[in-house]
């Protein structure tokens, strides 16, 4: 059985959960850099990213959690994407910066703060409903990041190698299949 941790400073930590629960893997929630330890994967769920941001300089995650991403698969979850970008549009620095793409935060704009389309996800499901709450999408991929979603000519969902992101909250609906889809790369990493 693989141990899955769910990064536990701010955002939608607890719905993370219950999704990777039902799977064949332990679910931790970590709150300290200690819990990393032993892990096979980490979800760094949605929230917002510049909060998130000062909870992981203040606890002393960051070098921790880059170490972490260059063995681990982790996967991000909106805000949670925003952090694993190599870049963001408009901002000097980004954060974690291992997944090669470059992400636009709040990019379907003030008049759609949140929405839900049925997305068609590679690997994963052809009606796949997303969540997407102030979301960002990805602009721009690097050759080694697989597409796996597009809302409007969009990116919404991408994977390179261990790392997958998508821009809306698989946890906020009882579709699982996208925590599925990350426990079974856990596995395969492992
Ligand atoms: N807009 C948020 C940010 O920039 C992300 C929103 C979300 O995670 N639902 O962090």
């Amino acid at each position: 059985m693989v141990k899955i941790g769910v990064l536990g400073l701010q955002g939608a930590v607890r719905e993370h959960v219950k999704a990777l629960e039902a799977k064949n893997a332990e679910i931790i929630v970590i709150k300290r850099v200690e819990e990393l330890e032993g892990l096979d994967g980490l979800v760094i769920p949605g929230g917002e990213s510049t909060t998130m941001r000062r909870l992981i300089d203040k606890y002393g995650f960051m070098e921790p959690l880059k170490q972490f991403a260059q063995q681990k698969p982790v996967f991000g979850t909106c805000a949670g994407l925003i952090l694993l970008a190599k870049n963001i549009e408009g901002q000097d620095h980004a954060h974690l910066a291992v997944m090669d793409v470059t992400a636009k935060r709040n990019a379907f704009g003030r008049q759609r703060e949140s929405f839900e389309a049925t997305l068609n996800v590679k690997g994963v499901a052809d009606d796949f409903v997303g969540v997407f709450i102030r979301a960002p999408y990805i602009i721009e991929v690097g050759e080694d990041v697989e597409v796996l979603a597009t809302f409007n000519d969009h990116i919404v969902a991408a994977r390179q190698g261990r790392f997958l992101s998508c821009a809306f909250h698989p946890e906020l609906t009882d579709d699982d299949r996208m925590h599925q889809y990350f426990v079974q790369m856990v596995e395969e990493f492992k």
